[in-house]
This record gives C-alpha cells, structure tokens and sequence, in this order.
C-alpha cells in the first residue's frame, strides 16, 4: 500500500512516511492535509524544507480528492492523521474550513482520525469530533506567552491552547498534549516543563509525547537569529557534540536522556501516559502509541463494516 499510494500522483491521502527516519516508532497511518505552506511559521519548524516558509494555501480541489481517494485505496484500519505537517487549522481555515469539511467527511463514515495541531481553532469542531472515532492532540511548547510569540509567531497563544483542550475534553474528545521541541536553555528546565504539563493535565490531557528539537541548517538559522544568545551553547551541543541522524544535528544521547528523563518523571507523577517521538528512547514509554493514536475511540463502526481485528 505504501508504494501503490506514492505511485499514484495528486493524492490527498498519503502514507505517513516521517522522511524515512529510522527512529521514527509511529504505527502505520494516513497522513491528510488540506493546505501546503504554514502560517505558524514556528522558528523550529522541520517541515520548511518541504512545505516552504510561507502562509497556509489551501489545496487545490482538496474535499473532491479526498472523496476519490477514499474511494480508490484507503485502508478504514489506518488512522488518518492531520496533520503531521502543515497545520490542520491555520488561521487560513476560518474563511477556507477545509478541515472541518473533510471532517464532516470522515468522522460520521466512521475513519480513525487523529488531529495534531498548534490551534485553539480546532475547538470549534468539539461537536463533530465527539461524536466520531477521533482524538486530538495540542501542541504547547511553553507557558511563556512572549516566549511562544517569539517561537511560535503566527500560532494561538499557549493559555488559548490549553483552554481548547478543556473544551475538547469536556465535549469528550480524547485530547494529549505534544511538549514538542524542547529546545535546550528556551523551555527544557524543570519550571517551564512542570508549568506545561500542569496546564495540560488540568484541562483533561491524559497523554504526553515530547522530543528534543533537532536541529537543520535552516531551522537553526531561524532559532539563532532570534536567540543570538544560543549561538555558542547550540553550536557545541549541536555541530561539535551532536550526531548526525538522517538530515538532523541530535544533541548526544546522554544530554537528550537527562532532558526526556525529566519531562517523564514530571509527566508520570501528574499521571500522565507519556512517550518520545524520534528519540530512539522506546523504552522510556508509558503509552501505547507515541502519536496519540492510541486514545482514538471506537463510537462508531469502520467504514465498509471492516473489523480490523489481528
Ligand atoms: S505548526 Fe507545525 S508545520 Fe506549522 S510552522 Fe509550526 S511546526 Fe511547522
């Protein structure tokens, strides 16, 4: 399915391929997104490279797409993620609503949809997204509203964040949080990373995945030009210390393992399920899926009476 579904050109739905990272432990699924470029335009951003540094664009003929690749080759076993790059709710969306288009699509046939966002935005589909096998997940990084702007320009302010995730929680969405960079003297101390996950666990996140930023030439020329103070620690823990990893600098494993080893005790001790993303740390997992999938309900049968078992 993987090669059919890249062979096929003008496709919507795509095999959730990470760039081939080989540390990559997510379980196999569709990736969806309704627009190309990202309005975010947060400084550590890895999908520029691929997506541009430019504003959300809505995809041409997005919702007929879909229809005809739900049609032609998805798999109703396979959650279907949006977005694992390219936000699923830019500001963009409130005029577009692709997104909640597709959803209205998705969720009442019955497809295991997944959302990872950066937006209070998707607090608007609270409505459909209980109803359906759906969950989601919201990424904080920082409590620090300047430092957010700062790293996150073009997203919702991180308070806005947590109180859709009440929303979403009180409406009966599973929701998680994704503490997701930790970017090394910014937002990894014990403080920021308690105040985060606090927030979190309080509005009704019950699933954590973190990960330390990883490092490219064009995201750590963003990062360093807005923290010129980081020049020198990041370019000895990242181009002198750090490993190259599949078109990523990685700070060494036992600095990486003392940050995630933190977040995780914090994270346990809230109650937290709690997992790593590109790590290589697997056995630090507490959660069964490291993306979330795994708090993805079943309200309603799969699609075409599938029953997905074994
Ligand atoms: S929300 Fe995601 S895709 Fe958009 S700029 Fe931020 S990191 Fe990149």
């Amino acid at each position: 399915m993987r090669r059919e579904s890249r062979r096929r050109s003008g496709l919507v739905v795509r095999y959730f391929d990470p760039w081939g990272s080989p540390l990559c432990t997510c379980p196999p699924k569709y990736s969806l997104q309704p627009y190309t470029g990202c309005s975010h335009f947060c400084l550590y951003c890895y999908a520029t490279a691929y997506i541009g540094v430019r504003k959300s664009q809505p995809k041409e003929r997005f919702i007929e797409r879909l229809k005809a690749d739900l049609k032609r080759f998805v798999d109703p076993c396979l959650p279907i993620n949006m977005s694992t790059s390219s936000d699923p709710y830019p500001p963009e969306e409130r005029v577009y609503r692709l997104t909640r288009r597709a959803l209205e699509i998705l969720i009442p046939a019955g497809y295991k949809v997944l959302i990872t966002t950066k937006s209070s935005l998707v607090a608007r589909d609270a409505d459909l997204l209980a109803r359906g096998n759906a969950a989601v997940t919201i990424t904080v990084t920082t409590m620090d509203e300047r430092l957010a702007r700062k790293l996150e320009p073009g997203a919702p302010p991180p308070r806005e964040r947590i109180e859709a995730l009440r929303v979403l929680h009180e409406a009966g969405v599973p929701v998680g949080v994704r503490l997701d960079p930790l970017l090394p003297g910014l937002n990894d101390d014990e403080d920021s990373v308690r105040e985060v996950l606090e927030a979190a666990r309080e509005a009704g996140a019950r699933f954590v995945v973190t990960s330390t930023y990883k490092a490219r030439p064009d995201n750590l020329r963003r990062v360093l030009a807005a923290f010129p103070e980081l020049e020198k620690l990041y370019k000895r823990l990242y181009r002198e210390e750090g490993v190259w990893i599949h078109g990523y600098w990685y700070m060494r494993p036992e600095r990486r393992l003392r940050i995630i080893e933190r977040v995780r005790r914090i994270a346990l001790e809230l109650g937290f399920e709690f997992a790593t993303c590109r790590e290589g740390f697997q056995h630090l997992h507490t959660a069964p899926s490291c993306d979330g999938t795994h708090l993805i309900p079943r309200r309603l049968p799969l699609p075409r009476g599938a029953s997905c078992e074994g």
